[in-house]
């Protein structure tokens, strides 16, 4: 029977198709604006300099300095450079970390953005900033923080280094695994997170091959807008929690920790709610964890937090700052089942189940 649900939509404009970037000056100005700065990553400029070209005399400016999880001090750095300029919008071209600084500036200035996504993090889909100050990663929500546009260009995409690819898709994907049992999942939100996993299982292996397969890199991104998108939707759980903790307290990097993560959590939840993760399980090979696992192997990820630096010397303290405040998780946990879980994972053992 269909529970009972709520259901929003999210506002924002998408643009989805190869050669889509190049509407970006369009975009500004349906919106209304007319001086945009680019935002960036300090990656090789010679794309973001073809955008500035694209926009021609709407962009003004480049701030390339975004680093991932959106520290403070950078963000005051390019509200400084939206007040030398006078820009009216912002252009954020890359991953995650990028699309964070537009988010920061957007909460602080409220300036409308346009994102163009390179990686399958899914942030620019979702109204949610983490940011970083003084080593403490706090969240905040609103409506202010979601992007008015998106533009979704595979071609933007095909440089994209394998191993990102696979870490960044996990990470899209561990946003679908969470909403298929989050207390405020709705029909519609699980039909994406399924069909977004689905888009990563089809394409992640042919990205490893060919990473310039235009087609493969399509689903992957349409795998991403899918996943994202029911992450700005609906609440997260413990495996979001976990990352979080090993991101903002311990400096683990943000998408390999997840990838590593992701078996771990979902076999850990699937005894509790097997029905509710059966579609993982159909996907996977009959398993949600191991299957999970397998994939992530089969795809080069890294599969063991010893792997990625982290100490097991911390696990004690990640396993009570990840029970501290929880969120809402189909299973209960305490501080020694999270303990036990993070040891698997750190390991790197195949999960059971
Ligand atoms: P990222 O943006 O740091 O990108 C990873 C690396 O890939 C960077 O070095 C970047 O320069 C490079 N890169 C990006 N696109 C490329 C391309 N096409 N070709 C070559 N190199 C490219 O990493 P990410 O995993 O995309 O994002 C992580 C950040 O996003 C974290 O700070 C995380 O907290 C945040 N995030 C936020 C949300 C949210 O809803 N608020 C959701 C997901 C992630």
């Amino acid at each position: 029977m269909i529970r009972g649900f709520t259901y929003s939509a999210s506002p924002a404009h998408i643009d989805f198709g190869s050669g889509k970037a190049a509407t970006v000056g369009e975009w500004v100005e349906r919106i209304g604006c007319h001086r945009a700065l680019i935002l960036s990553t300090p990656r090789p400029q010679v794309e973001v300099e073809r955008l500035r070209n694209v926009l021609g005399d709407r962009a003004a400016g480049v701030f390339a300095g975004a680093v991932m999880h959106t520290p403070v001090e950078v963000t005051e750095r390019a509200m400084e450079m939206v007040r030398q300029t006078g820009a009216d919008c912002v252009v954020a071209f890359g991953g995650g970390s990028t699309t964070g600084l537009g988010k920061a500036i957007a909460y602080r200035a409220d300036l409308p953005q346009i994102v163009i996504p390179t990686t399958y993090a899914g942030s620019e889909v979702t109204p949610i900033l983490g940011q970083t100050q003084e080593g403490r990663k706090t969240t905040v929500r609103s409506p202010r923080i979601l992007p008015e546009v998106v533009i979704y260009d595979p071609l933007l995409t095909l440089g994209l280094p394998t191993g990102i690819s696979v870490t960044s898709g996990l990470n899209a994907m561990a946003h679908a695994v969470e909403a298929l049992y989050a207390e405020d999942r709705n029909p519609v939100s699980s039909l994406m997170a399924v069909e977004g996993l689905r888009a990563f299982v089809r394409s992640l292996h042919v990205i490893i091959e060919r990473p310039n397969d235009e087609a493969a890199r399509a689903d992957a991104l349409y795998g991403a807008w899918l996943c994202g998108t029911v992450l700005g939707t609906v609440g997260m759980a413990l495996h979001h929690k976990i990352c979080h903790t090993l991101g903002g307290s311990f400096d683990m990097p943000h998408a390999e920790t997840h990838a590593i993560m992701l078996p771990h959590t979902a076999a850990f939840n699937a005894v509790a709610v097997p029905e509710l993760l059966a579609p993982v399980a159909e996907l996977f090979g009959g398993s949600v964890g191991g299957g999970l696992w397998d994939f992530a192997k089969a795809a080069g990820a890294p599969l063991a937090l010893r792997e990625i630096g982290l100490s097991e010397a911390d696990l004690d303290r990640a396993a009570t700052i990840a029970t501290q405040a929880p969120y809402p998780n189909p299973r209960p946990i305490d501080q020694a089942s999270v303990r036990a879980l993070l040891q698997e994972a750190w390991e790197g053992r195949r999960p059971m189940g």
